[in-house]
């Protein structure tokens, strides 16, 4: 029995009144639903159209042209006999006061032990009005298991007659993490249909509708990887220290025989525009594992217990997804207000909570990359030992990091030029410059050589656009000498040296 089908089990044999699946899997909770049911004289399910139907054998029940869902509710059809109600598309329902009002009632009785009736709620979306919040367990279902994946792809496989190696089935389900039933089927139907086999090459093909299907669930964004280690100029200290991770990772089985610990993930921090993101991408692309963007502001919910909700599902994802690295941008714009008063700082009290107790235990290979731009704005527990692995500084480039930031970029727009440069002259006047002001100068630069006519590139264009631009360490002066200060004195490690 799976843990979830247990879960269940329980919760109905001690009388819990509404058991709120939140699952994409809609077939497979009804299928647990109706395995643990076995021996209840009534099992009834409403999928939002006008009949209710017995869920074992799909007949109708009753006809909600003569009763109302109220009604059903009501239970005054079947009273005192023990029941299973199974709803699904209710949650626009649920806001309708009768509707709410019914449930409250049932619910009641349920606990008072006047109904023996046990009530499902099963939907992709959490939306639990407030009023009955205190009735509602919401149960999570897991994602599919690789085991489980490679089930549905030998099915399709057999159903069409379709070939398919045992390496590849295994490549395939691996790809396919973190997808539905219905979402495999549907790539795996995608991918059949061009060309009439399933190949190697369908990987691409199942990373994008992949890419397309985690946007969909709206918390997590799956990053094209572009970046690459030899994109990053300087930060040589952490672009060593993710080498050795990546190592760990490329041989994780053998690495934990050998007594390694399951690498957790980094934190990064420090001023704008000199390569946090760029890390993050990179680090992916080394690892050669997918990049999940965690986006904080989506978040956040307006409905009770929504946040934590999503952060649970978000954190389940990633996990389902993993190996994958999970990107947590600004994240002191997501921890902001924690421990302050209001209900807002409390949903952010809580979320940081099972966040960081997630980060503690976690034993998946889903690596952490925090990035942050103001440290000090950070709750100290997370900069505690065991949270990350490490947590690294990165500063303005110095003189050294500058040249090879400048090679990078001119390397990318006008290679033909870059011998003829002198980046010498250019890393001087460029003292306090992030790494995104020297990409700016260098997009500047080619782009006044190129609106003059020029056929090439020369040092004097990229010296004007300089000359015209504020740097990062001018425009934020004090904060940034600030900032420096207080990464020292924490002892961070610095990423460049
Ligand atoms: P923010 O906190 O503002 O998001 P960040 O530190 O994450 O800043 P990035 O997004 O990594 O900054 O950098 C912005 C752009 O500047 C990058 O896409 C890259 O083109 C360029 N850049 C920054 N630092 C470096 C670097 N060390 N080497 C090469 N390019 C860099």
């Amino acid at each position: 029995m799976s843990r979830i089908e247990e879960q269940i089990r329980s919760y109905m044999y001690a009388a819990f009144p509404i058991l709120y699946i939140h699952t994409f899997e809609e077939e497979k909770a009804k299928e647990i639903i109706r395995n643990i049911s076995a021996g209840i004289p009534q099992v009834l399910e409403w999928d939002g159209t006008d009949r209710i139907c017995d869920l074992r054998t799909g007949e109708a029940a009753y006809d909600l042209s003569l009763y109302s869902l109220p009604d059903i509710l009501d239970d005054r059809m079947s009273y005192q006999r023990q029941q299973v109600l199974v709803f699904r598309n209710i949650s626009v329902f649920m806001e309708e006061p009768a509707v709410m009002v019914r449930l409250k009632k049932l619910a009641e009785r349920i606990y008072s032990g006047e109904s023996d009736t046990t009530i499902f709620i099963v939907s992709p979306v959490l939306r639990i009005p407030e009023e009955l919040e205190k009735y509602v367990t919401v149960l999570e279902m897991d994602y599919l298991t690789v085991n489980e994946i490679r089930s549905i792809i030998q099915a399709f496989c057999a159903d069409g007659a379709i070939q398919i190696s045992e390496a590849l089935e295994k490549e395939f389900a691996d790809a396919l993490k973190g997808l539905s039933e219905l979402e495999i089927r549907n790539v795996l139907q995608l991918a059949y249909a061009q060309g009439g086999e399933l190949t190697r090459n369908h990987i691409t093909l199942i990373f994008e509708q992949k890419r397309q299907m985690i946007r969909k669930a709206g918390i997590l964004e799956m990053v094209p990887m572009r970046e690459r280690m030899s994109d990053i100029g300087g930060l040589e200290n952490l672009k060593r220290w993710l080498e050795r991770k990546a190592a760990v990772l490329a041989r994780i089985d053998e690495a934990r025989a050998f007594g390694v610990d399951m690498p957790k993930g980094v934190l990064i921090a420090g001023v704008p525009g000199c390569g946090k993101s760029l890390s993050a991408k990179a680090a992916a692309k080394l690892f050669n594992i997918p990049l999940l963007r965690l986006d904080m502001g989506r978040l956040l919910g307006k409905y009770v217990g929504e946040s934590e909700n999503n952060m649970r599902r978000a954190i389940q994802l990633a996990e389902a997804v993993s190996p994958c690295v999970l990107w947590i941008d600004e994240l002191e714009k997501a921890f902001a207000g924690i421990g302050g008063d209001g209900s807002g700082a409390e949903v952010t009290t809580r979320l940081f909570g099972s966040f960081l107790t997630w980060l503690q235990e976690k034993d998946s290979a889903a690596f952490v990359v925090a990035t942050a731009n103001d440290i000090t704005k950070l709750p100290p527990e997370l900069m505690r030992k065991g949270r990350f692995d490490e947590i690294f500084y990165v500063g303005l480039p110095n003189s050294t990091e500058r040249r090879k930031i400048f090679e990078i970029h001119l390397g990318k727009r006008r290679p033909q030029d870059l011998p003829s440069i002198d980046i010498g002259r250019l890393v001087e006047k460029t003292e306090g410059y992030s790494g995104a002001d020297i990409e700016g100068v260098v997009r500047e630069g080619v782009e006044a050589a190129f609106a003059g006519g020029q056929e090439h590139l020369t040092t004097e264009d990229i010296l004007c656009a300089v000359r015209s631009t504020h740097s990062l360490s001018e425009i934020m002066k004090e904060p940034i000498e600030k900032m420096e200060r207080e990464y020292k004195s924490r002892k961070f490690k610095n990423a460049s040296t």
